[in-house]
């Protein structure tokens, strides 16, 4: 039935084989159609829903209709197995994915790209003793497939430590030349691996030094990046898994694997020059720069006093306004303020006050951290406006309400040099006429650095809870 229709590569091409390469082509167009969708949040569960059956459709047709060199499919008992890890790996993916608290999901997102570089790696790993000596193209894939998914999977693991609390910030200068020579190291031994004239399976003990050497790196890598970069690093890590799984596609001659690598790898690679352009921080910069780390000086010999706000003066400035704009944060995730903060911004609206929501491109744990939390609390997108758009008019602006939001307000990144955040884009609450701060006390930020904005003669601190005390808050001007 599996009707011969030609050769190609001296090797004979049937139906299967063109339903098979039509089902990929078929996979990377949902794919594109997919990330495409994913751009707006009204449309981003569409478009997750498609990329994923473009996927479902690609493992479908693979266990079906794919064959190996001899013109084999895939053995039954191995077509059970491979259901079985899908069912068991799908189960696994579901609970957590029910499971993870939002302020969670950056430690989720590494653990995935862990995943994805771990299982490139293992390909490379796997397929190298069978490459033939001398076919530089297949075991160059085979050596960056290696490479790329290891330093991947040991540095998004560490990566999720990182974010999770459970490893800290090791930055000491001579770290950067260690790191340089393991680099050089690990190029060193992947040339020798390619251009090497004896038969791979000769040489798997060089492709574990490879192995090794690349695990060491990743985690160096990552260990001294720290505070305010690791919105940089996680976006890096996932462009590497999606490198990493192009590699393991060029190993096996799978268009849809090639493809859907090279998307999440050049997405990838987009959104770190973004974040990068967003922290005015250049790539290299970010690599070798150890910038921000838990506990770092700045804001040394701050001026001013710590004022603090009555909930009924709240009140009544808030209602009394004619332009507010909220300021979300991580803080506000934590507390999962985000509905509340949204009957206050529409009981204000009531009264006439114009409210907006100013969201910068690093507020939270994870990119568009914001934007998602205010879409879940059905804040009209219209509402919410980026920090290059909304920072010339905040001189403009009655009072800029900071909910849980620290770093990415602190005007240290404008006027102390020795801060480890100079030069990072902030919005400028600091210009609005009246400031209101709430968090739960003089906790500090994610980079670790005091912030001169509390210490501002027209800032005044509503300490709590966000959600409690916007709840109070909201009580009180209905009460007015
Ligand atoms: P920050 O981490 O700077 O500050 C959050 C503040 O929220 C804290 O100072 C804390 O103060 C307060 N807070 C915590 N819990 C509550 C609560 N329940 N109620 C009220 N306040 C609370 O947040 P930003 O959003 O300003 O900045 C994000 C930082 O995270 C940046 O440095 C960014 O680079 C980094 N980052 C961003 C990622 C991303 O992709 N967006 C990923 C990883 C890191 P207190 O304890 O006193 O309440």
């Amino acid at each position: 039935m599996d009707k011969v229709i030609g050769i190609l590569n001296g090797m004979e091409y049937t139906i299967g084989d063109s339903i098979l390469e039509l089902s990929y082509l078929i996979a990377a167009l949902l794919f594109v159609y997919g990330l495409k969708l994913l751009s707006h949040p009204a449309t981003a569960r569409t478009g997750n829903l498609w990329a994923a059956g473009g996927m479902g459709l690609g493992m479908l047709t693979t266990l079906l209709l794919h064959k190996d060199a001899g013109g084999n499919g895939i053995p039954l008992t191995n077509v059970w197995i491979i259901l079985a890890a899908i069912g068991v790996g799908s189960a696994i993916g579901w609970i957590i994915a029910r499971k993870v608290k939002m302020t969670a999901m950056p430690q989720l997102v590494s653990i995935y790209n862990a995943t994805g570089g771990a299982a490139s790696m293992l390909v490379a790993l796997l397929e190298y003793p069978n490459a033939v000596a001398g076919d530089i193209q297949s075991i160059l894939v085979t050596v960056l497939g290696l490479i790329i998914g290891a330093i991947a999977f040991s540095g998004s693991m560490i990566a999720f430590a990182k974010l999770d609390g459970r490893v800290g910030d090791i930055m000491k200068p001579f770290m950067t030349y260690i790191n340089l020579v393991l680099l050089i190291v690990t190029i060193g031994i992947g040339v020798y691996i390619i251009i090497s004239p004896n038969q791979p399976s000769e040489m798997v003990w060089a492709i574990y030094a490879l192995l090794v050497i690349s695990l060491v790196y990743g985690v160096m890598f990552v260990m001294p990046i720290g505070g305010a970069d690791m919105p940089v690093v996680i976006s890096l890590l996932n462009s590497l898994t999606g490198i990493a799984a192009a590699m393991a596609g060029f190993i096996y001659n799978n268009q849809a694997m090639i493809l859907g690598g090279i998307l999440v790898g050049a997405a990838g690679m987009i959104l770190t020059m973004l974040m990068c352009k967003a922290m005015n921080r250049s790539l290299i910069n970010v690599i070798v720069g150890a910038f921000g780390g838990g506990g770092a000086a700045g804001a040394t010999g701050v001026e001013g006093s710590i004022k603090e706000i009555q909930l009924s003066d709240a009140a009544v400035l808030l209602s009394y306004s004619q332009k507010v704009v909220v300021i979300p944060g991580y803080g506000l995730a934590v507390a999962q303020a985000q509905h509340i903060a949204h009957e206050l911004d529409a009981l204000l609206e009531s009264k006439g006050v114009e409210v907006k929501y100013a969201i910068h491109p690093v507020a939270g744990r994870m990119p568009g951290h914001m934007n998602v939390l205010l879409a879940e609390a059905d804040v009209p997108y219209e509402q919410l406006v980026e920090m290059d758009d909304i920072n010339p008019d905040m001189p403009n602006v009655d009072v800029a309400i900071v909910i849980g939001a620290n770093d990415v307000v602190n005007p240290a990144a404008y006027d102390d040099p020795s801060s480890p955040i100079y030069g990072m884009p902030i919005i400028d609450a600091h210009l609005a006429k009246n400031i209101i701060i709430m968090k739960r006390g003089m906790g500090k930020g994610y980079a670790g650095i005091e912030n001169f904005l509390f210490f501002n003669d027209k800032t005044r601190m509503l300490f709590g809870d966000a959600k409690a005390s916007i709840s109070k808050l909201v009580s009180e001007i209905k009460s007015m």
